[in-house]
């Protein structure tokens, strides 16, 4: 029989991160644990106030759910259907049952997830940092705290876009990923900016414009001499198929698709269909963060920084060094003995 626990946890960011979109200095977290035999599987659902998901959402969420009526976590397939039909949204809140299955079941297989998948630990999982829209000096400061990383992923979308560019030059030759979270509007505009941005050694672009400006996006992907990458357009294993004509790639995050199981679908039909495929992340702890790294191994571009932009994170699990993940041999996502008890953080 299977139990689920679970509660809130607020997570704190290091610095007030602002985006095209709004700033905040924390995100909301529910974390998981699923119990099967005296062993527990842990998982995490975070919640950016923009994607409409809460805390109490979440709660209200479980509070539905029955998994005593599920014998052993092998019936993932099963599970997870009763789960996705329970209601419809909560992509985090199922996320965060997702993971915690996938860490139990390693677990009690006694692999790691990327083995569940067949795939080996990816030996190239170079992740990009984030950051954020800041006034010049700030984004200096930020990109020398970020040498390590081969690639630095800058938040665009203001009015200030050109001098942000500057003054990371002024201070780094790292490659570049820029996320314009739909902040452009105008697809000529966005072009230019495109090209002016490959001079300065930017590599891809993540969701130019806003998700509704559908011809003007694949009007752009077409024309556009570096990938194009849909984020918010992008959320679960139908919008794939809909991507092929919209963008150049996706971007695929556990708490949009539902978790790995979902995630590893959308990766293996993006890629059958030709599109780039990135791996990315909301403000996360190491549960998630080393769910997601668990897949790294198909991605082409990996960003899987949320972990190290907060301050409180509860769990210790996929390391980095010179800027590349390090995924652990040890069964399930990874992660160093949990103390679920001692964690408190609301
Ligand atoms: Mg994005």
């Amino acid at each position: 029989m299977l139990s689920l626990t679970y509660k809130p946890y607020n997570l704190k960011k290091k610095h007030v991160f602002r985006i095209a979109r709004g700033a905040r200095t924390s995100t909301p977290l529910v974390l998981t644990r699923i119990t099967f035999e005296g062993v527990s599987g842990y998982g995490e659902a975070s919640m950016p106030p923009l994607y409409g998901e809460s805390v109490e959402s979440t709660m209200a969420f479980y509070q539905q759910l029955d998994l005593s009526q599920f014998q052993n976590p092998f019936e993932l397939e099963t599970i997870l259907n009763y789960v996705d039909q329970v209601a419809p949204g909560h992509p985090a809140a199922k996320a965060a049952i997702d993971i915690a299955l996938h860490d139990l079941i390693g677990k009690l297989l006694k692999i790691p997830c990327y083995q569940y998948f067949g795939l080996p630990a990816s030996q190239k999982a170079y992740t990009s940092k984030t950051i954020g829209i800041d006034t010049p000096d700030v984004v200096k400061e930020r990109v020398l705290e970020a040498k390590e990383f081969q690639y630095l992923k800058i938040k665009l979308g203001s009015d200030t876009d050109k001098e942000i560019i500057q003054a990371v030059r002024e201070v780094s030759n790292q490659a570049l990923y820029i996320d314009a979270n739909q902040g452009w509007t105008d697809r000529n505009k966005a072009l230019e900016m495109i090209y002016w941005l490959q001079e300065q050694g930017t590599v891809m672009i993540e969701q130019p414009m806003p998700v509704d400006q559908v011809v003007d996006l694949a009007w752009l992907s077409e024309k556009s001499p570096l990938p194009i990458i849909g984020d918010e357009g992008v959320q679960r294993l139908p919008d794939v198929l809909k991507a092929k004509h919209i963008y150049n790639g996706v971007n695929i995050k556990l708490m949009k698709s539902t978790g790995l199981r979902e995630a590893y679908q959308m990766i293996v039909l993006a890629k059958s269909m030709g599109l780039k495929v990135m791996l990315g992340c909301m403000s996360e702890t190491s549960c998630a963060i080393s769910a997601a790294a668990q897949l790294a191994h198909h991605a082409d571009f990996v960003d899987l920084d949320g972990n190290l932009l907060v301050t409180n994170n509860p769990y210790l699990g996929v390391g980095l060094e010179q800027g590349k993940l390090q995924l652990s041999n040890t069964p399930g996502l990874g992660l160093a003995p949990v103390d679920w008890e001692a964690i408190q953080g609301e």
